[in-house]
């Protein structure tokens, strides 16, 4: 039986109950206690499920045997100077995160391709606009960025809706009905929706800055549900300004919150969300959790391991 101490930081200590209710139906053996619980030896803690854990915090744990990232991202464990060397971090990859972010960037494209903005700003001020609709998902190219956990079920979603989907990753592959671009320019040039669903790396902060928005054609739209370092936010700003892109629908930022001032929040072609695109139940990710720790028991590779060399 799988046995240890795990430490949850994740959703705040009114979740404890919930995690060690899940733990208990799929490893009774595990010990489930919370982050900042005085009565913790920290010689006893194994493992942990993190979301922003304080930095520091990690180092204090000599029998750590794996870091879990409570979401897909790791750059809020990754920041931690102190971050004890050698001990595994695994990212977190459920159904429920890739299917939720599809519906996410399928709501994302269909608002851009029918120009949700307009439709928002005529009920707000009470007029009936009865404009006429040019477009249908026949024919819109929509290029996407990141074809990993997330990426490639975006992608089906949308080419299920009837979008032209073509993508863009490090490693090359074949995905069924999907062009794999090897060069991002020539992904951008063939966008009419560009959607981020990169990690948060050194290649990928900043990466689409005016220069990469210049290459998509005039009118596209972004999404971005990845990382908010990916964009150059005045750079966008700017390309909505001139009218070389017609709208962007963002859920992440850098920083977040999203400063109250930031021009974002009252720009009428930028739609804002609060990082809310995935998610995944405490039960799934107690599950994957469990999954990932049976496959090492076997004598297997943890998976969905965070690699130090590549950035993610
Ligand atoms: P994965 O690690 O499974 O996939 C990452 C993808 O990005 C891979 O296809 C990878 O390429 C590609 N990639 C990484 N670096 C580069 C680069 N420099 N150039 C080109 N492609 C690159 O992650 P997930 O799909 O699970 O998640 C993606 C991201 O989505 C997470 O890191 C997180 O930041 C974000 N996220 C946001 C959420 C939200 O609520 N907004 C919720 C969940 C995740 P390759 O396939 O070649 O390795």
């Amino acid at each position: 039986m799988m046995r240890g101490l795990l430490l949850v930081k994740s959703g705040g200590a009114a979740a404890l109950p919930e995690w060690q209710a899940c733990f208990a139906g799929v490893a009774p053996g595990l010990e489930v206690r919370w982050w900042d619980d005085p009565t913790v030896d920290p010689d006893a803690v194994t493992h942990v499920l993190v979301w922003e854990p304080t930095p520091g915090r990690l180092a204090r744990y000599p029998n750590l045997r794996v870091i879990f990232s409570s979401a897909a991202g790791v750059d809020h464990i990754t920041c931690d100077p102190d971050l004890p060397r050698g001990v595994p971090i695994v990212r977190m990859a459920t159904e429920e995160t890739a299917q939720t972010m599809g519906e996410y960037v399928c709501l994302a494209a269909l608002s851009i391709l029918r120009d949700g903005n307009r439709l928002a700003a005529a009920q707000a001020s009470r007029r009936w606009d009865s404009f006429e609709q040019p477009h249908t998902a026949l024919d819109k190219r929509v290029g996407v960025m990141g074809l990993g956990n997330i990426g490639q079920v975006v992608a089906r979603m949308l080419r299920g809706l009837g979008f032209t989907v073509s993508g863009w990753a490090r490693t090359p592959r074949k995905l069924d009905g999907i062009e794999v671009h090897s060069s991002l320019d020539s992904l951008l040039a063939e966008s009419d929706i560009l959607v981020g669903l990169l990690p948060e790396t050194p290649q990928t902060r900043g990466l689409i800055d005016r220069e990469r928005i210049r290459r998509l054609p005039r009118g596209a739209g972004i999404v971005n549900a990845g990382r908010g370092s990916l964009i150059v936010m005045p750079d966008l700003i700017a390309a909505l300004d001139e009218g070389h892109l017609g709208a962007a629908y963002l859920d992440v930022f850098d920083p977040e919150p999203l400063p109250a001032d930031h021009p974002a929040w009252r720009h009428p072609r930028i739609t804002v969300t609060s990082h809310v695109a995935g998610f995944a139940s405490r039960r799934a990710r107690a599950r994957a959790v469990v999954a990932a720790l049976e496959a090492q028991e076997r004598g297997e590779m943890l998976p969905n391991l965070y690699q130090a060399d590549r950035g993610y």
